[in-house]
């Protein structure tokens, strides 16, 4: 196994030092085959992304666990949970075992696969929790997101299911009969579109029911893509009381807002919508403040018939792992520590990853990511490794370039290119 010699880099943010990488660890000292020259670069653990979806199997068109994974790698993420809403639907240890073993054989990320909640995501009947459990792929956390387990009978016994093991329910929380042919956020702009709104208080009012059922229930919640300053006010309220319950936000929804589906650019069209100037200044504070746990990406890669076509039929959703360091740094700048944090340790120990979200320190695995905080990038949809290419920030340009992700001391990308 090669091992290398990181000179010159700010561990988060630190002094330039000297990281050696031997054996799979961050190793005490000594000498290297390979040295990288790491002047101005910053190192961070790898990154981890609670939120990826995947679509293998059945929509290898839009993206592979392979070709998700290496878009993940030049992202700078060491590991990403897969979502459930594949097809078939992950509601079996066969299914989520499938995506484990993919994800192992693509070797670019470790991919933890979570499962559905409910049979099929129809929200009738609990899958097979306990067996996705207790199946090579250890599913700890249960999402039927791209839907909400809008029945409470249906989401207190999930919550009681997975308590037994510490597992965890990541709800979509959207109330479906308050967003009936919902287009975008309603509000003023949705009024002057004429298109039909998607209420900031059909997610609140889920999440609200679901910390008071946690509570009741002394179960883990983790709340999906929190998108509204009023959700926020729910969350921080629940946190005070001790409830346990942890949250993401979307690097989309901490810089886009709803004016932009004026453009009629369904490249702008995501579940949750993308709400107002107002929303986003409070999910930055509340990034900020650890009232929102993490940053998630909520990767959504699509077909081109399924994005390039009318906004009312165009499918939502976003690509997100390669831009998200960089639109996070955009709206961040250089805070290191809470990047880290936000991005790396918080989900890593959230989802139970261990090895992830270390503090780079000797005898950790070498799990991390080098970037370039000065250098300055036009996004090319074109040179996106993901299958798809919706991405919204094609043209913009973002602070902050991947150099070199090493997973388990092999490097998936180096010089800012995917190794394999
Ligand atoms: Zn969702």
């Amino acid at each position: 196994m090669t091992s290398y010699l990181i000179k010159g880099v700010s561990v988060v943010g630190g002094a330039p030092t000297d990281l050696l990488i031997a054996d799979g660890v961050i190793a005490e000292g000594g000498r290297a085959d390979e040295t990288i020259d790491a002047a101005g670069l910053v190192a961070l653990p790898g990154l981890v992304d609670l939120h990826t979806h995947l679509r293998e199997p059945g929509r290898e068109d839009a993206e592979t666990v392979e070709t998700g994974s290496r878009a993940a790698a030049l992202g700078g993420y060491t590991a990403v949970c897969a979502m459930a809403n594949t097809s078939p639907v992950a509601d079996t240890a066969g299914v989520v075992e499938q995506v484990w073993r993919l994800g192992r054989e693509a070797g670019l990320v470790d991919v933890q696969p979570i499962g559905a909640v409910t049979v099929g995501l129809a929200g009738r009947q609990l899958a097979e929790l306990g067996a996705m459990a207790t199946s090579a792929a250890k599913v700890r956390i249960f999402s039927d997101d791209g839907f909400c387990v809008a029945d409470p009978r249906l989401m207190r016994r999930a919550l009681e299911y997975v308590k037994a093991f510490d597992g965890i329910i990541a709800q979509h929380a959207e109330e479906p009969r308050l967003t009936e042919g919902a287009q975008m956020h309603e509000g003023e702009v949705s009024t002057r579109l004429g298109l039909t709104g998607w209420p900031a208080v059909a997610e609140e009012a889920i999440i609200a029911r679901d910390v008071l059922l946690a509570e009741h229930v002394g179960s883990r919640l983790h709340v999906c893509h929190v998108s509204t300053a009023g959700s926020v006010e729910v969350l921080r309220q629940a946190k005070a009381r001790g409830v346990r319950v942890t949250a993401e936000v979307t690097p989309h929804h901490l810089l886009l807002t709803d004016e932009l589906a004026a453009s009629y650019d369904p490249v702008y069209k995501v579940n949750p919508p993308l709400r107002t100037a107002a929303d986003v200044q409070a999910l930055r504070q509340a990034l900020a403040d650890g009232v929102i746990d993490i940053v998630a990406t909520d990767h959504a890669p699509h077909a081109v018939e399924d994005k390039e076509c009318e906004w009312a039929y165009a499918r939502p959703g976003m690509v997100g792992l390669e831009t998200a360091l960089p639109v996070v740094l955009s709206v961040l700048g250089e805070q290191w520590e809470l990047i880290a944090e936000r991005m790396s340790r918080a989900p890593a120990r959230i989802a139970g990853l261990a090895g992830h979200g270390t503090d780079l320190t000797a005898g950790t695995p070498a799990n991390l990511t080098l970037v370039d905080p000065s250098a300055r990038r036009v996004v090319d949809p074109g040179e996106l490794a993901s299958r798809s290419r919706n991405t919204p920030y094609a043209g913009t340009t973002l602070p902050g370039r991947i150099v070199a992700t090493f997973l388990r001391g092999e490097p998936t990308v180096l010089d800012g290119k995917a190794v394999k």
